[in-house]
């Protein structure tokens, strides 16, 4: 058996099988003209292991001529689209280059037809016997070389260049498989093929021709190649379905309404969500207009939408009510892509829309509640400033009362006194004007926020309250003890409404001492500094001070103990007071109780900013 005949056909039956599988490849895709290409390479290298099998078994030297000439022509048809092939796998390789080498390579074949010695010789002058190692005879021939070669020789060296040079291109942006495996195989090829068979031309190396050997390093490459992507292909393939799985069951389970529509705006899909919402089946919405799922009032507007999302793309986010099946209504707020096709033209919308419905019920409610709150609290307030006022009116005008009554009781008399009635007269217009204060101090609370502020000195609020209460001191033998402490700031406040606070407290604590025996009818009225920025207050009395069940609720309108009571004055205070910025409280202390109030320097707009 004849090892050279098994080894060459081996090799023309791998080339043929790799250009079998390449010619199926490029059915499956024709524009894939890579594909064209390679069979082409491999066909030639098969037709090329043949013609080197003839060539080793010539016997005359016109079979020999004849055969050679075939030789370097199927050498030409698979060196050729090997150039364009490594440009189509390595895009850096250069143009000119590809374009050089081809120029050269078919020069050379034009010249191996018209030498009737082909290419390599000029005159085959004898054919010799040769054994190979195994001992095995082939045929090579002698004669002198045809000058002509050199050109085929210089093809082969740019092409060695020309690989090479892509390789490392290709390697260096990152293709780094492409570079090592077509580089790696056709260079591996060329420098074989280019360079063993000048050698064998030349009678330098004596061994049959085995180009189509060096092949075979191509044939592994791209092999190689075939099974790679083959296990890629199907390792994609099982990622795809895992990932496709993964979608459905997204979209299947979603709490979102997923529609897709085409370029022409018909629905072209509809997941579970829109067929539970709507209680249309699927199979129902595909096909249909978007539109028909959508209030008559909207369509109008739709068509718009969608004509623009065609041309610029859709608004990402929109709102639109849906129309069920059974007539209901639902409002959903959508989230929209732009689809595109492989070319990037418009290929339909997908819509992705949250059901919120109950959630604008949920928060139409809440505004209701809302407003009805804000209805009772202003209800709230009016009704606190009418007691206020009531409260605030009762003194002067109780005390109007008493002072006409009195006077009347004088004219009645028959000689009035009349310095008395003048001071009668004084005290009710004195108290007159009180109660206007309160009007008017009330009605500005009532209109205005924030209460007027203006520098005064404490000391004399202090000392006019008590003087408005003198009267009724004395009567009630009350004493009371007044302690400043040295150079008291000016306060910025409302004076009036600072006046109101002490006034009450006042009454409060002339109201709870009128119990105690008159020689222990004691009040303290306080005033320091309190930290660095503010001034503390306070009004002790020695009455029977505020028992452990009454303290928690002091100041809560209309917590009173008097049956005579509003229970308003304190909850007035607190409120002027923290209007203010300042605090308010109310204590025991070993003889009565002691209220105290503090009062910012600056007027709390002012400290924060
Ligand atoms: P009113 O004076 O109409 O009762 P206030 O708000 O002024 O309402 O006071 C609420 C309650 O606080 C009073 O009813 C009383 O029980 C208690 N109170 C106020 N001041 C004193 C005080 N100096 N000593 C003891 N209890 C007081």
């Amino acid at each position: 058996m004849s090892i050279l005949t098994i080894a060459w056909s081996m090799c023309t039956a791998a080339s043929f099988m790799l250009a079998l599988l390449h010619l199926l490849l490029w059915f499956k895709d024709r524009r894939a003209y890579i594909y064209l290409l390679s069979v082409m390479m491999a066909v030639s290298a098969g037709a090329g292991a043949l013609t080197e099998l003839a060539l080793m078994h010539a016997t005359s030297v016109d079979a020999y001529r004849k055969l050679i000439q075939w030789e370097n022509l199927f050498v030409y048809t698979l060196l050729l689209p090997m150039v364009w092939f490594v440009r189509g796998r390595l895009p850096s390789a250069r143009l000119w280059l590809a374009i050089l080498i081809s120029i050269l390579w078919t020069l050379a074949i034009l010249v191996n037809w018209l030498s009737p010695y082909s290419l390599i010789f000029t005159e085959i002058r004898t054919l010799k016997q040769m054994p190979t190692f195994w001992g095995e005879w082939f045929t090579l021939a002698e004669g002198p070389a045809n000058p002509w070669v050199h050109l085929s020789n210089l093809a082969s060296v740019l092409i060695v260049m020309y690989v090479l040079d892509a390789a490392i291109r290709s390697w260096r942006a990152g293709d780094r498989r492409q570079a090592s495996l077509v580089g790696g195989s056709v260079a591996t090829f060329i420098v074989l093929g280019g360079i063993h068979a000048p050698l064998v031309d030349a009678g330098v190396v004596e061994t049959p021709y085995m180009v189509s050997f060096a092949f075979l390093a191509i044939v592994l490459a791209l092999s190689y190649e075939l099974v790679s992507d083959a296990v890629l292909a199907s390792r994609y393939a099982i990622e795809i379905r895992a990932s496709e799985a993964r979608w459905r069951s997204l979209l299947t389970d979603v709490q979102l309404a997923v529609i897709g529509v085409d370029p022409e705006s018909k629905i072209n899909y509809a997941n579970p969500f829109v067929e539970r919402l709507t209680g249309y089946r699927s199979g129902d919405l595909i096909g249909s207009p978007l539109a028909s799922l959508i209030p008559k009032t909207d369509r109008a507007e739709l068509a718009e939408r969608l004509v623009a999302a065609a041309q610029t793309g859709p608004r990402p986010h929109s709102r639109w009510n849906l129309i069920c099946a059974s007539g209901e209504r639902r409002s959903l707020a959508w989230s929209n892509v732009r689809l595109n096709d492989a070319n990037g033209k418009y290929a339909g919308l997908l819509s992705i829309g949250e059901d919120i419905t109950d959630r604008l019920a949920a928060e139409r409610n809440l505004q209701r509640t809302r407003r009805e709150l804000e209805r009772l609290g202003r209800a709230n307030v009016l009704g606190e400033l009418v007691s206020a006022l009531a409260h605030e009116l009762n003194q002067p005008l109780a005390a109007i009362l008493s002072n006409a009554q009195a006077a009347r009781r004088f004219i009645g008399s028959g000689s009035p006194d009349l310095v008395q009635l003048r001071e009668i007269l004084d005290d009710i217009v004195r108290d007159d004007k009180r109660a206007g204060e309160v009007i008017q101090r009330l009605r500005l609370m009532l209109c205005k926020r924030n209460p007027k502020r203006e520098q005064f000195d404490l000391r004399d609020s202090i000392q006019e309250t008590l003087a408005i209460a003198g009267a009724e001191l004395e009567a009630q033998g009350i004493s009371v003890k007044q302690e400043f402490a040295q150079g008291l700031p000016q306060i910025l406040a409302d004076q009036v409404e600072i006046q109101q606070i002490l006034m009450n407290l006042l009454v409060n604590a002339m109201r709870a001492v009128s119990a105690s025996p008159v020689e222990q009818r004691e009040l303290r009225i306080l005033a320091r500094s309190h930290g660095a920025d503010a001034l503390l207050i306070s009004i002790d009395d020695s009455g029977p001070g505020i028992s452990a069940d009454v303290l928690p609720h002091l100041f809560e309108p209309f917590f009173t103990t008097r049956s005579q009571g509003l229970g308003m004055g304190l909850s007035i205070c607190r409120r002027i007071v923290e209007a203010h910025g300042g605090c308010i409280w109310g204590e025991n202390t070993e003889v009565g109780a002691r209220f105290s109030f503090t009062l910012p320097l600056a007027a709390p707009e002012e400290r924060h900013g």
